[in-house]
């Protein structure tokens, strides 16, 4: 199957002039040299050069680690000029960064365009006024819902971030951040559960008692709940949680992110998790905990189904092979579950490869191959 390859060009916390409590990017920047258009040349040149005996359909170069359009205009310029000759010539296909929703405008976005930019994507966290204050963002749900629109108006792909635990938050205002998501309708989205780092205003909160980090059960169940709004409404879910690369190395990632995601970066190795809901896994975890909720109303709707009477005894749960692992669950958590759950139930679990991602069928066994 061909795949879409994204390039990752870090520049940390370069054109923001903010500190976000969850954000460790003053630090990291202080250790690290400022990245030149010559840079970005070497970078794409490098990356290419792994990419070419690959089956790709698209290859993106994207911005990530500060908030790329509080750059100067001319050095915006600068770093996209490197990123057009690339695109026109046909090395990339698409040109992609991330930034903060104050940091949009018209002439922005007008140079943004000239340049040949595709995806923008903000770091709009949560729109509940209280949470954007007490994560010192400095913006408000106006500023989120002007540049929005003003994007989508351009013709920009949009991509939205939301984290998920800030200070202040609740399961009812992430939820509300999600509908309000689907609202604006981007094509993209990206969901972070909040992660207490070194060297940021939350870890020295957490010390003092003034933040709670949520669990990662917590942090799941959320999250989960925030997916299927999203997917529901047909928006790409590019990342849910960080990698365990974003957290122990300085080589950036595709998408990583250290803190937050219009700085979307990668961090360094001391960048310690000192809080509770990082899982390397969150994504399985989330996705896991979906298929289970799924293939749990079928399974019961199959044993509460009068014409299927005698209930059967053993019973097939199937999906597609990408989804299989979220069947089974992380560490099989999923069929442990159920067969705790089920014990008098002998349960098969099977690949059908004419499903769709993500969609699981629970059917009185039959004799196709299981596994
Ligand atoms: S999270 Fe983004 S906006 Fe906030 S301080 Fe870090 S780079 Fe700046």
């Amino acid at each position: 199957m061909k795949k879409h390859a994204i390039i990752p060009i870090f520049i940390p916390h370069r054109g923001c002039g903010h500190a976000c409590v969850f954000c460790n990017q003053n630090a990291i920047t202080a250790r690290q040299p400022d990245v030149t258009p010559a840079d970005v040349r070497r970078i794409l040149d490098t990356w290419l050069s792994t990419m070419q005996q690959r089956d790709l359909e698209t290859i993106e170069a994207a911005f990530y680690g500060g908030s790329f359009t509080g750059l100067p205009m001319e050095e915006q310029a600068a770093f996209l000029a490197v990123l057009k000759e690339y695109k026109d010539d046909g090395r990339i296909d698409k040109i992609h960064l991330s930034t903060r929703p104050d940091y949009i405008s018209i002439p922005i976005l007008d140079q943004l365009k000239q340049y040949g930019t595709d995806v923008i994507e903000l770091g709009v966290q949560s729109f509940d006024p209280e949470v954007l204050r007490a994560s010192r963002r400095g913006h408000t749900v106006d500023d989120i819902y002007q540049a929005c629109e003003l994007i989508q108006n351009f013709g920009f792909e949009l991509g939205i971030q939301l984290m998920i635990g800030l200070p202040l938050d609740s399961r009812e205002k992430c939820i509300a951040s999600a509908q309000k998501t689907v609202s604006i309708g981007p094509s993209l989205a990206r969901l972070y559960p909040t992660v207490v780092l070194n060297d940021t205003e939350l870890a020295r909160m957490y010390a003092r008692g003034a933040y709670h980090p949520l669990s990662t059960e917590e942090a799941v169940s959320i999250t989960k709940d925030m997916y299927r709004i999203l997917d529901d409404a047909g928006i790409t879910i590019l990342r849910v949680g960080l990698k365990s690369t974003d957290l122990i190395s300085d080589n950036t990632s595709d998408s990583g992110s250290s803190s937050t995601s219009d700085s979307t970066s990668s961090s360094t190795s001391d960048s310690a998790v000192l809080g509770h809901s990082y899982h390397p896994a969150f994504r399985q975890l989330v996705e896991g905990e979906i298929a289970r909720e799924d293939l749990e109303r079928e399974l019961m709707q199959l044993l509460t189904d009068r014409a299927a009477a005698p209930p059967p005894s053993t019973v097939t749960f199937t999906c597609c092979g990408e989804s299989f692992s979220n069947m089974i669950g992380h560490s099989g958590c999923n069929k442990k579950y159920f067969a705790a759950k089920y014990p008098m139930l002998s349960i098969r679990y099977a690949v059908d490869s004419a499903l769709p991602r993500n969609i699981y069928r629970v059917a009185p066994a039959s004799d196709r191959q299981d596994r």
